[in-house]
């Protein structure tokens, strides 16, 4: 039987390692913090020591990690991932990164002989718990095809969208309607609130008329209560952003609104909000209008 490498447990990584775990899944799991690999610990499931042990105990090495810098790190040097590949082993990265950058480390993966996944996802931590992802898959069918029995227990639907790269791709551009969306949302709630309208009545309208949505039911209650666990961080949406508009300079595109929420989620990560949730975007909003 396949065994199954994942590395990078937090919000999204720990419930998404959990799912393939309970299915009876073996799992080698690593952490750069070792206390949240601690916590998933139990039958079936090894804590290793480094990226290169996942790999080297593992067929298949899920990575799910914040950003491309992560990714260099657990796959590069003396105990990254790289130092363990050899023929056969897959690697399926699953983090939201720059298409060029995925184009990159499936290079990387190749010259070791591995096999490359680019998948990203769409869905948020409660998506993550429940296996009700969408999986943006980007590389050969073969692969994905190899892999399709992981990715069911994690997301409700997989995509294909072409080459690797291409997953990641489709994932900026889900990514920059959720920034808009977010920014949108907060925006209309407190010009609500500016001209004296009821800020759970407006709550009330946005849900019941044809603007509501999924992604507003799973934040609505934070405009209730002003409060903002992060589910996903404004840290994350803003690199994500940074990571669009990137690609629209490389175009020489003209994305307006993405332009925006990019200037928008910047300033609200460097006013203290970082590590709260997307929607949090209302807080750095509510502030500038209250100068
Ligand atoms: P997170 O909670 O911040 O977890 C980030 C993970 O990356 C942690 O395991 C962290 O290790 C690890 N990490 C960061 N820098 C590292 C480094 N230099 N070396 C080794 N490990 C490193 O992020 P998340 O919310 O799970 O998101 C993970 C990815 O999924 C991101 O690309 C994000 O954009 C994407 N995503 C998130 C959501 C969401 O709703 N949260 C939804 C869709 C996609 P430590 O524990 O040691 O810090």
């Amino acid at each position: 039987m396949t065994t199954v490498g994942w590395i990078g447990l937090g919000h999204m990584g720990a419930p998404m390692a959990s799912r393939l775990a309970d299915a009876g899944h073996t799992l080698n799991i690593y952490n750069r913090s070792r206390e949240k690999a601690d916590t998933l610990a139990g039958a079936g499931v090894t804590i290793r020591d480094s990226p290169k042990e996942v790999a080297g105990q593992s067929d298949v090495i899920f990575i799910m990690l914040s950003d491309a810098n992560a990714l260099n790190a657990v796959l590069g040097g003396n105990d990254g991932v790289l130092a363990a590949l050899s023929p056969g082993k897959i690697v399926v990265s699953m983090s939201t990164i720059a298409p060029v950058d995925s184009i990159a480390f499936a290079k990387l993966v190749e010259e070791k002989g591995g096999q490359y996944l680019d998948a990203p996802v769409s869905g948020s931590v409660g998506a993550a718990q429940a296996g009700q992802l969408v999986i943006l898959a980007g590389g050969d069918a073969t692969i994905v095809d190899a892999c399709q029995p992981y990715l069911d227990l994690l997301g409700k639907g997989t995509i294909r969208f072409g080459a690797a790269g291409m997953g990641s791709s489709a994932k900026l551009a889900i990514n920059l309607l959720l920034g808009v969306m977010g920014q949108g949302i907060g925006e209309a709630v407190l010009f609500a609130e500016k001209l004296g309208v009821d800020k759970e009545k407006m709550l009330e309208l946005i849900a019941t008329s044809a603007l509501n949505s999924p992604f507003f039911q799973l934040k609505r209650e934070m405009y209730v209560t002003n409060e903002f666990p992060a589910a996903f961080m404004v840290e994350l949406m803003s690199k994500d952003l940074g990571l669009v508009k990137a690609e629209a300079d490389r175009m020489k595109g003209v994305f307006p609104l993405a332009e925006a929420a990019d200037i928008t989620y910047r300033r609200a990560k460097e006013h203290g909000k970082a590590k709260l949730d997307v929607a949090a975007v209302y807080l750095e909003l509510k502030d500038q209008n209250d100068r």
